[in-house]
C-alpha cells in the first residue's frame, strides 16, 4: 500500500560514509520532489567509529529500529586501525543481513557514457547477485580451532536460500527484458571440484527448468572471470555463491568505470539496505573527494523498491528521473577525481540534483 511518507533508516557509517550518505539524501529528496510523498530519515550510529568508542558495533535498538523502517541507507563499514575481537574489521551490515535475512545482494555494473572504461570493449551492462547469507561467508562464526598449524571454514548451501536466489535471479532476469537487455541468466560455481557447488548447480538447474522462457547458462567461476574481462558484454544478469560473488561483483565494478560507481541492494523478502559497494575510503575523508554516484545509483534501487512492495509508481517515478540526471552528469561533466575530473563530492551533488526535470 503506498504511503504518503516512507521511513528511511541511515546508517552512515564510517570514513566516507557520512559524505556520502548527506549527498543522497540530498538528491533523494530533490529527486522525490512535490509526488505527493516524501521519505522521512532517521540517523543511527554503528561501524567501527562506534566500536572504538563503546565497544559495540551497533547498538541492539539500532537493529530493532532499522528493522521497523521501510528501507535502510548505508554508507561505509570499518576503518584499518579497528578490529574486533576475533581480528576481523566491524562489520554491522553483516549482522544486518543475517538478522533480516537479506540472503543476496544485487550489484548492478553499467558502464556510463561519458565514462572511460578501462577495456575499451564496448557496453557492460550487468547484474551481479551474490548469495549473501550462506557460502564460505558463512563461516565467518566458526570458532578458529585449536591447531596452531592450520586453519578451515566450511562452505554451506542450502536448498532453501538457493531456490529463493535462483529464483530471485529469473525473476530480475524478465525485469531486465522487459527493459530492453537479453534476459539471460549465468550461474557461477566451482562445480567440477567441489560437491557444493556441484549441488548449488543441480538446484540452479531445478530452477533453471521451472523458466524455460528465460536462457541460462553454467559457468566456472575462473573460466567466467576472464570472460567478463574479455567479453564482458556477453554477460546479462550473473548469480554466485557469497564469497565469488563479493570477488566478481568488484570486478564488474572495475570494467564499469570503478567502485565510486557500483551501487547495491542487500534483499531479503521484508527488508532491505541499500549501500554502495565500496568501503570507507579513509584516504579520502573530509576532502571532497569521495564520488557520491555510488550510494545516489543505490538510492535509486531503494526508491525502486520501495515502489515494488508498495505498489507505488510515484517512487519508480523518481528513480527513473533520478538514473537520467546522473547518467546526464557523467556523460557532461561534473565528475570526481576517480573519474578524471575535478569537482567535488558536493559539485557533483548540486550538478545532478539540477539535472532532475522538477528542480
Ligand atoms: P572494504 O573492504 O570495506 O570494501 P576496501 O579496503 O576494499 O574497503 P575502499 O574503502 O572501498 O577499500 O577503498 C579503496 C580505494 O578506492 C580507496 O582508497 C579510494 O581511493 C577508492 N574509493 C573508494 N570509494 C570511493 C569513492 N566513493 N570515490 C572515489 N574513490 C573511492
Amino acid at each position: 500500500m503506498v504511503k504518503p511518507a516512507y521511513e528511511i533508516a541511515t546508517l552512515p557509517g564510517d570514513g566516507i560514509g557520512p559524505e556520502v550518505v548527506e549527498a543522497a539524501v540530498a538528491v533523494l529528496d530533490a529527486a522525490v520532489g512535490t509526488r505527493g510523498f516524501s521519505l522521512k530519515w532517521q540517523t543511527f550510529d554503528a561501524g567501527a567509529g562506534m566500536f572504538r568508542r563503546t565497544g559495540v558495533v551497533i547498538a541492539p535498538e539500532t537493529m530493532a529500529a532499522v528493522g521497523e523502517a521501510d528501507a535502510i541507507l548505508l554508507g561505509a563499514m570499518g576503518l584499518p586501525d579497528v578490529r574486533t575481537a576475533n581480528g576481523t574489521e566491524a562489520a554491522p551490515q553483516l549482522d544486518i543481513r543475517e538478522r533480516y535475512q537479506l540472503f543476496a545482494s544485487l550489484r548492478p555494473a553499467r558502464l556510463f557514457d561519458g565514462v572511460e572504461g578501462v577495456l575499451r570493449r564496448g557496453d557492460v551492462d550487468m547484474l551481479v547477485i551474490r548469495e549473501t547469507t550462506e557460502g564460505l561467508f558463512a563461516g565467518r562464526h566458526e570458532p578458529p580451532g585449536d591447531d596452531p598449524d592450520s586453519a578451515s571454514n566450511v562452505l554451506t548451501i542450502t536448498r532453501a536460500t538457493s531456490e529463493k536466489l535462483f529464483e530471485l535471479a529469473f525473476a530480475q532476469a524478465r525485469l531486465r527484458r522487459a527493459a530492453g537487455h537479453p534476459g539471460k541468466v549465468t550461474l557461477l560455481d566451482k562445480s567440477n571440484v567441489l560437491h557444493s557447488f556441484a549441488f548449488f548447480r543441480s538446484v540452479f538447474d531445478d530452477v533453471a527448468a521451472r523458466h524455460p522462457d528465460v536462457e541460462s547458462e553454467r559457468l566456472y567461476v575462473d573460466a567466467a572471470s576472464m570472460l567478463m574481462v574479455l567479453d564482458p558484454g556477453r554477460f546479462d544478469v550473473i548469480v554466485t555463491e557469497n564469497q565469488f560473488g563479493d570477488i566478481v561483483s568488484e570486478l564488474a565494478a572495475g570494467i564499469s568505470g570503478g567502485i565510486g560507481l557500483a551501487p547495491s541492494a542487500d534483499v531479503g523478502e521484508g527488508h532491505a539496505v541499500f549501500q554502495p559497494c565500496h568501503g570507507s575510503a579513509p584516504d579520502l575523508v573530509g576532502r571532497g573527494l569521495a564520488n557520491p554516484v555510488a550510494t545516489i545509483l543505490s538510492g535509486a534501487m531503494l526508491l525502486e523498491w520501495l515502489s515494488d512492495r508498495h505498489e507505488d509508481p510515484r517512487a519508480a517515478d523518481a528513480a527513473t528521473e533520478l538514473r537520467a540526471a546522473v547518467a546526464e552528469v557523467l556523460a557532461a561533466g561534473p565528475r570526481t577525481p576517480d573519474l578524471g575530473g575535478s569537482a567535488t563530492t558536493d559539485e557533483v551533488t548540486r550538478a545532478i540534483i539540477a539535472a532532475l526535470p522538477r528542480s
